[in-house]
Order: C-alpha cells, then structure tokens, then sequence
C-alpha cells in the first residue's frame, strides 16, 4: 500500500509501523497521530532510540531482562542450536536436548518437590495450560466436579481467552465476551487503595479470608484451584502484606484447593528467591512462568508442576489433549540454559538478594519523601510508587483516573528512564546487572521526573485531593 522510501529514518519507520503494524494494548489512531517510538538496539541496561537517546530500561522490557541486553552467549547459544537443530516437535513420541536438559535445569532450582515440567511459547500458553492441566487432574481422580477456579481483581494472567478469563482487569473483560465461565475474582490484598482504616495486617487477612468466603460459597468440592502472581505485577506492583499468602495457602489446604502462583513475572529471581512464593513462604501446586526465564532472547514459557499433580496426572490422566508447535521450541530452549547458565555464574539471583536489591530499595523507599509520593515499595527489583495530592489520606487526584500516572511516564521517558505507569502510580523492575552507579543514575532521574510532574500538576490545578472509595468498607 504504501511507498517505501530509501532512508533509514524515524519517519519512515514510524510510516510504515502506522500504515501497517497494530500494536499491542494500544490505541491506534491516538498512536499514530502521536508517532510511535523507534527501538533499534540495546546493551546493558539501556535501550536506544532511531534518534541516538539513550534510555535506562528500568522495566526490562516487559519484565523479561534478569540478565541485562546484548548478551553474546545467548545469542551464540540460539545460533548454535538452530544450526543444529532448527525445530522439531515435542508431540509424537519425541524430545530433543536441549528440552530435557531444559526441564532438567528447572527443576534444580524450583522449589522442593516440583520435579516436571510441561513448555509453552509465553505466560497467556502457561496460564491456559494450568486451567486444562488442573482440571483434567481433578477429573482423572475421579473429581470432575471440582472445576471452579477462584483468582482476583485486577490480577494479570495473560491476553489468551484463558488467561484473560482468569486475569481480573475490567477493561480486558469489557472487550471480546470474557470472562468464560468457571472463574470467580475475589478482593486483591491491593492495602494502598483498598485498605480503607484497616491496617496493613488487618487487611491481609481480611483480602485472605474473602478466598475462603468465595470457595466456601461455591462448595469447595466443585472448586479446582485458586491461582495468584504471588506480587500483581502488571496490576501496579502490588506487594500483599505479610499475612496474605501464608493465610491463603491454609485455607486452600484446609480445603483441598489447588494452590497455582503465576510467576511468569516473579520467578527467576525478581524477588532475591529463585521464586516469589519462596519469598512469599508459601508451597505451590504449580507455577507458571515465561519472561525471565529466557530473560527475553527467545519466547518459551511453562508450567512447573508438583508431584502430587504429577503423579495423578501421569498415573490416571492418559493423552493430554493439549500442546503447542512451538512447546519447548529448541532455540527457547537454549536461549533459557544459556540464560540459566549466566544467572549461577554470575549468582545473580543472590545479587538482587544481598547487593543490588537492598541498594536499589534503600534509595528507592527514600523517594517517599518527596511531595507526590504516598507510598514506595520494593522487594527484590519490583517496586512501585503511588503519586497523591494528600499522602495522609492516600487520595486520588481531581482527574481521571491514570492521567496524572501518564504524565509522569511521559516525563519519565524524556528523561531517559522507562518507568511504566499502571493507574496514577509508577512501577519499576530493572535488569538484575544494574550496576550501583545506575542505579544511582536511575534514582536521580526518577526525582527529577517527580519534580517536573509536581509542576505541571500544579499548572494544570491537580493537586487537588478527592478521597477514595473504600472497596474493603
Ligand atoms: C506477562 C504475564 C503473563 C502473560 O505472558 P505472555 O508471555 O505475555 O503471554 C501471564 N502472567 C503474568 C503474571 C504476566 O506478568
């Protein structure tokens, strides 16, 4: 359709991306009369743009980036493998390498008692897998009543019709006929907005006990499992108090609930544990996890499953009727060894822990003292700041809800840091290589890009304070 013109400028990408390309959660018209950015390449934790800005990735991408970019070694490794072996199946009575070695390696650092592992091309695959797998498990030992599954508000579990089923976001419901039936969203442990004058303890019980009224009404024989992000991750970073997961873990237990932790954004190290139910201090059934398990390079995702489901699973569930062409695609396969390989070496998975993490928190929570800022919170590299015009009563400003996160973001990325805004707050969750002095750099430009918003709230009459509707009342 369109004329393609010889040079290699922003123009000319950005043409052809708004003649051609439909992006991803975006709204097309207001993109192209905007002008979409322009990525041509990355090294460490930059990103840089077709007009030569350097930009501090602190997201990773899309939380994918535990090893930092332009990583030789995985891209050597894909290389190699694809020369080796370009694909084959994993369907008919066949595995390759680097897939055993894969499910192998996984399993060394899952936790305790999760000995299989089934592949998938991303998170939304993970996430669907679980529902059919769970279900299945149930029905083969002989339970197939037990079908309901109990997820959140304003959980994220991936874009498929499954995934975005069990996911709890209104506005990903309103479009396409979803939710499926079968799936029942409970309170999110959300203290910050939705913690009313309880304090935080009260309502990490609170938001743990409407899991147990929700399975309790439905008849726990005919619920199948409860699945959560043991931290909301595209939902706003949202960390539950300490109370939350140990609770919720009893009252599945209690009730023979599977329990499923999404870790498609915490596992792999984003907390300091290998996974964030470690950090949490909470048993799964089953894990699903995508992102930073290839930190990136290649996509492949999956599911880590427990022996017990293992076990009734390969001992009565017979064919699967469920697989991807791409599930444990050799080139995902080597690009998560080579990833896994860079992440002992380099024991980065105790540096977020003991070195980069505590320093990143440390200067990060400190962001609380300036005037926007009601809360800052991070464990591991995932954080969050809430922005408000009244930090005592944790209020909302006098516009739509978003527009004051959207201002900041856009100030953010002309600074040169990507911080992503999920409603009016900001959230963080850099490569696990950020060295101190990045850091540092990240944590300045963040306070600059507080001022600059203060600002321009100011000058637009903002800062008004307008109290919250209390969920939890
Ligand atoms: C990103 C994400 C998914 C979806 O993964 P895709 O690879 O985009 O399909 C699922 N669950 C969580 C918690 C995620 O953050």
């Amino acid at each position: 359709m369109s004329s393609t013109p010889l040079s290699n400028s922003t123009a000319h990408w950005r043409a052809l991306d708004a003649a051609h390309h439909l992006h991803p959660f975006s709204d097309t018209k207001a993109l192209n009369a905007e002008g979409v950015r322009v990525i041509t390449r990355a090294e460490g934790v930059y990103v840089y743009d077709s007009d030569g800005n350097k930009i501090l990735d602190g997201m990773s991408g899309l939380w994918c980036s535990q090893v930092g970019h332009g990583r030789g070694d995985i891209v050597d490794a894909i290389a190699a493998q694809l020369r080796q072996l370009d694909y084959y199946n994993t369907f008919f009575k066949t595995t390759h390498p680097a897939a055993a070695e894969l499910a192998a390696a996984i399993c060394e650092v899952a936790p305790e008692g999760m000995n299989h592992v089934f592949f998938t091309s991303g998170g939304s695959e993970a996430v669907d897998t679980v529902l059919r797998l769970v279900r299945h498990y149930w029905a083969s030992m002989g339970r197939p009543q037990k079908s309901i599954f109990i997820s959140r508000k304003n959980a994220y579990h991936g874009s498929t019709v499954g995934g975005a089923s069990l996911g709890g976001m209104g506005p990903m419901h309103a479009q396409g006929g979803l939710p499926i039936p079968g799936i029942i969203h409970v309170q999110q442990p959300y203290w910050w907005a939705e913690g009313g004058t309880m304090d935080r303890e009260e309502f990490g019980l609170y938001a743990a006990r409407e899991v147990a009224r929700a399975i309790d009404e439905a008849g726990p024989e005919n619920v199948a499992a409860f699945i959560g992000e043991p931290i909301q991750g595209a939902g706003g970073v949202i960390i539950p108090p300490a109370n939350y997961w140990p609770e919720v873990e009893k009252i599945c237990r209690e009730r023979d609930v599977l329990l499923v932790c999404d870790e498609v954004i915490c596992g792999f190290g984003r907390t300091g544990e290998w996974f964030g139910s470690q950090f949490m201090g909470v048993k799964p059934d089953l894990i699903t996890f995508a992102k930073g398990i290839t930190s990136g390079y290649f996509p492949l995702g999956g599911v880590i499953v427990g022996d017990r489901v293992a076990e009734g699973f390969i001992e009565h569930g017979g064919d699967f009727n469920h697989g991807y062409t791409y599930s444990g695609h050799p080139g995902g396969c080597a690009a998560a060894l080579a990833n896994l390989k860079i992440m002992h070496e380099e024991k980065l998975v105790a540096r977020v822990k003991h070195d980069i993490g505590p320093y990143l928190q440390d200067r990060w929570l400190k962001l609380a003292d300036h005037p926007l800022v009601g809360e800052a919170r991070m464990v591991g590299l995932i954080g969050a700041l809430e922005l408000t015009p009244d930090k005592a009563t944790r209020a909302a400003f006098a516009a739509e809800e978003g527009t004051v996160g959207l201002i900041c973001r856009d100030f953010s990325f002309r600074e040169g840091l990507v911080m992503r805004a999920v409603r009016d707050g900001m959230i963080l969750a850099p490569p696990f290589t950020l060295s101190h002095a990045e850091a540092d750099e990240l944590v300045g430009i963040a306070w600059k890009v507080l001022d600059l918003t203060y600002a321009e709230l100011k000058r637009r009459g903002l800062l008004v304070p307008v109290p919250r509707i209390d969920a939890a009342a």
